[in-house]
């Protein structure tokens, strides 16, 4: 096992055993999901768990795991090839106030969390995030509009950043034709990284060294060989409040 699977094994671990929100008053009960391997190049960042997430302890797994399923197979990603599923918070929150969907993670329970997935970030180093939702995008994107993120992506050193709505049957931004359009221009760029990540062979078991020193993976940079042009992503907004009400509903 190298260094990069025992440090995520162990960081699975110490996530799976949280209870900072139950601590802190904001949840009753804790069940952090998250899953992927240390040699995924892409990762999934979506909002929270919902309930099916919570039954079957598995992110992506309900209504938005199919959706976002399908959208992973017209970008060309097949079931085995899935990338790293986490979420911004980790636990699932519960209902939405209203009944629209799930409730949306509050700035302090976001604070708590959000350092778990720093550390993913940091052991995975994945060179393709998708940010999928508003809560994802606004911390790594900004606070905009979703028709202003998705069908754009962003460069930050070695890793590119590609926004998509969330998947949830809630939300009805999708109902326009011209959203549809974004997201279509989205799955596009995010097929074109599938493909570079295929010719660099870093798809699927890839970076497993094997020489590496102390059994850490190279950097992804080393073999790097072609960019599609992107606009500079910004300083990613640190713990954001959260003020536009949510009603995604699973990760
Ligand atoms: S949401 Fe995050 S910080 Fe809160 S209990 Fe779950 S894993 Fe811990």
């Amino acid at each position: 096992m190298t260094r990069d699977r025992r440090d995520l094994a162990l960081l699975h671990g110490r996530i799976r055993a949280c209870t900072k929100c139950v601590a802190a008053g904001w949840l009753e009960r804790a069940r952090p999901i998250v899953a992927g391997k240390a040699s995924d190049a892409i990762a999934i960042v979506g909002q929270a768990p919902g309930s099916v997430e919570l039954q079957t302890g598995f992110p992506f797994s309900g209504r938005s795991g199919v959706v976002i399923r399908k959208w992973m197979a017209e970008a060309g990603l097949g079931e085995d090839e899935l990338p790293y599923r986490t979420a911004i918070t980790k636990c699932f929150p519960g209902k939405a106030a209203n009944g629209a969907g799930d409730r949306r993670p509050s700035p302090a329970e976001i604070a708590l969390c959000v350092l778990w997935l720093e550390e993913e970030l940091a052991i995975l180093r994945p060179e393709v995030v998708l940010l999928v939702g508003q809560l994802a995008i606004e911390r790594y994107w900004g606070r905009v509009a979703l028709d202003e993120a998705v069908g754009r992506s962003r460069r930050d050193g070695d890793r590119v950043y590609i926004p998509l709505p969330h998947p949830s049957g809630t939300s009805r931004w999708l109902n326009e034709e011209r959203n549809r359009a974004l997201l279509r221009r989205a799955l596009r760029i995010l097929a074109c990284e599938v493909e570079r990540l295929r010719v660099e062979e870093k798809l699927s078991e890839r970076r497993e060294p094997s020489t590496a020193a102390r059994g850490s993976r190279p950097p992804r940079s080393a073999s790097r060989t072609s960019a599609r042009p992107s606009s500079p992503v910004r300083a990613a907004p640190r713990r954001s409040a959260a003020r536009t009400p949510s009603r995604a509903t699973g990760t």
